[in-house]
């Protein structure tokens, strides 16, 4: 684990993440954090993240064709995500029990550690008959 030194910008990105549960992307957080501090640059967003994701604070989750996205990981506390099919939206998801799994189904060897669910789907907006708004 490296020790990364507390700045400014760190307490910013950290705070934003706390409290956007959006799962936002650099650009996002970039735009959040300049609303505290206005004169952070993307540049430095994003090696204040590489940083916290280094260390643990932050988890992102990457899918396919889209920007990586970033997520605060509450200690001791993990959870799961729920991501509509439609418009990307991702929704946290906190379960009090995990399903257990067979031993064999993992590679002999494998000590799992954690896990990480994606649950795919559709969200409330998206399953409007109304017709959905990108959001
Ligand atoms: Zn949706
Ligand atoms: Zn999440």
């Amino acid at each position: 684990m490296t020790m990364v030194r507390q700045t400014k910008q760190r307490a910013a990105v950290v705070e934003v993440l706390q409290t956007a549960r959006s799962h936002p992307d650099a650009g996002e957080v970039h735009a959040l954090v300049r609303e505290r501090l206005p004169s952070v640059s993307l540049g430095t967003v994003y090696r204040t993240l590489d940083a916290l994701v280094r260390d643990g604070t932050v988890v992102t989750i990457e899918r396919a064709g889209q920007a990586t996205r970033y997520d605060y990981r509450h200690p001791g506390q993990e959870h799961h995500h729920a991501v509509c099919r439609c418009c990307g939206a991702i929704f946290d998801v906190e379960l009090e029990a995990l399903p257990t799994l067979p031993p064999a189904a993992f590679p002999a060897g494998f000590e799992v550690q954690g896990v990480q669910l994606e649950f795919l789907g559709v969200c409330a907006q998206c399953a409007e008959p109304s017709g959905a708004q990108p959001h």
